[in-house]
């Protein structure tokens, strides 16, 4: 018999970014024009810069009454955190699912990560946090909806104020989500987000803080490095606020270009609809994994109101050779998948046994299990529902055909 080879191939490069909005590319060719690509500017009266945009934009998108732009979440997430009032040698938990630069923020503020164990479906366990806020006595959560696994908020906001830990939200991914009805980013007393080419926002780099704390806003204006230029923010607190920090807070030089402001300002228009087309793909997918008899699919709880910009799976019953089989065997087809389990932790990869910095060894046994057989494809927007189809299609083909080398090695 002749061999045909009707093995599905996967037709989308995952690794490709969308293309800007026209919008985003003339305002940048405006901004380019008029050489003004510092964020303090000389403006006409009344006149708001477009990183003082996006800040306003920001605060109204989440409710709060505050937003500061920076040049990185990973940025964000320090000031947030300096800002917050966490010293150096401070313990700052955080979950153990996460990416690099979270505990590299902790680590940047000169404090001490607490890792908290995360449960099978990706989100905080919430008795290991009880556990280690009490043996740390730590003031700070750092929570990370990693991947934009949303943990049960309504818990996590309660143990925190029962502890008085002052929760700080990393919303890299979960710009335009939420829980129970509220957003991410609204729990915490600041929350941080990311406009990096592979996050909901791209303008290359960026990152934004929302608070509703008056001096947490006015400490992280100064510490990004406003010189006395503050008054040129968007949403910021009042001259009062300012004038008590005078001289009080050192300049870290961690602006937003208003070119990244420009290019960020329209996408967010665009967010609502990319978020429809994202989910739909996600659900179609997730949908197929479910057939699939060794995928374990990472279950939402039916209160979070998540972005699926990406989505997880696991493959436990695989061996870790397997597991790096079966990676080879989907990208051979075309589907990029990433996989947390790799020894050498690659690309967009993280786990905890990698910080090999952190100087006291924390042990996250469970998390570690959990991330050895986690795979993770990205969602963009310009996925069809014909990728979809192929995406699963890979996954399904390549487990069945490792399956039967298995039949056929052990009989
Ligand atoms: C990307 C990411 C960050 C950091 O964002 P940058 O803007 O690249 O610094 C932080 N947390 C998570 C979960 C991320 O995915």
């Amino acid at each position: 018999m002749v061999a045909v080879d009707t093995q599905q191939m996967f037709e989308l490069d995952l690794t490709k970014p969308e293309p800007l909005p026209e919008s985003a590319r003339d305002r940048a060719h405006e901004l380019m024009g008029s050489g003004r690509l510092f964020r303090y500017t000389e403006l006409a009266p009344g006149e708001l810069s477009d990183a003082a945009q996006l800040e306003v934009k920001f605060a109204e998108l989440l409710g709060r009454s505050y937003a500061v732009a920076v040049n990185s979440c990973g940025a964000a997430l320090f000031l947030a955190l300096r800002s917050a009032g966490v010293r150096p040698g401070d313990p700052v938990l955080v979950n153990a699912y996460t990416l690099a630069p979270v505990p590299g923020a902790i680590e940047h503020a000169g404090a001490t990560p607490v890792l908290v164990e995360v449960t099978a479906n990706c989100v905080i366990d919430l008795d290991d946090l009880a556990a280690k806020a009490c043996v740390s006595g730590a003031k700070a959560l750092l929570l990370s909806h990693m991947r934009g696994h949303i943990s049960n908020m309504d818990e996590v906001v309660r143990l925190c104020d029962e502890q008085g830990i002052t929760l700080i939200e990393d919303c890299a991914h979960t710009l335009g989500a939420g829980w129970n009805g509220k957003s991410t980013g609204t729990f915490g007393r600041a929350a941080c987000f990311s406009l990096q080419t592979f996050k909901h926002i791209n303008s290359g780099e960026g990152g934004v803080i929302v608070t509703d704390d008056a001096e947490l806003a006015a400490k992280a204006i100064l510490f990004s490095g406003s010189y006395m230029l503050y008054g040129q923010h968007g949403a910021r607190p009042p001259e009062s606020v300012f004038e008590s920090l005078r001289g009080r807070i050192p300049n870290y030089s961690l602006r937003i270009t208003a070119l990244a402001a420009a290019l960020a300002l329209p996408q967010l228009d665009l967010l609502p609809a990319r978020i429809e087309r994202m989910n739909r793909s996600y659900r179609q997918i997730e949908t197929r994994l479910r057939g699939i008899p060794l995928v374990v699919v990472i279950e939402r709880d039916p209160l979070e109101d998540y972005v699926g910009s990406s989505l997880q799976f696991r493959v436990p019953s695989l061996l870790p050779e397997q597991m790096q089989a079966f990676l080879h065997m989907c990208r051979e087809r075309g589907l990029g998948l990433k996989w947390f389990g790799e020894t050498r932790t690659e690309g967009f990869t993280s786990r905890p046994s990698s910080w090999e910095y952190l100087t006291d060894t924390q042990l996250v046994p469970r998390s570690e299990e959990m991330l050895a057989c986690l795979f993770d494809m990205r969602i963009p927007p310009a996925m069809t529902d014909q990728h979809c189809h192929q995406a699963a299609t890979v996954i399904e083909e390549a487990l069945t055909a490792l399956l039967s080398i298995n039949d056929a090695t052990y009989q």
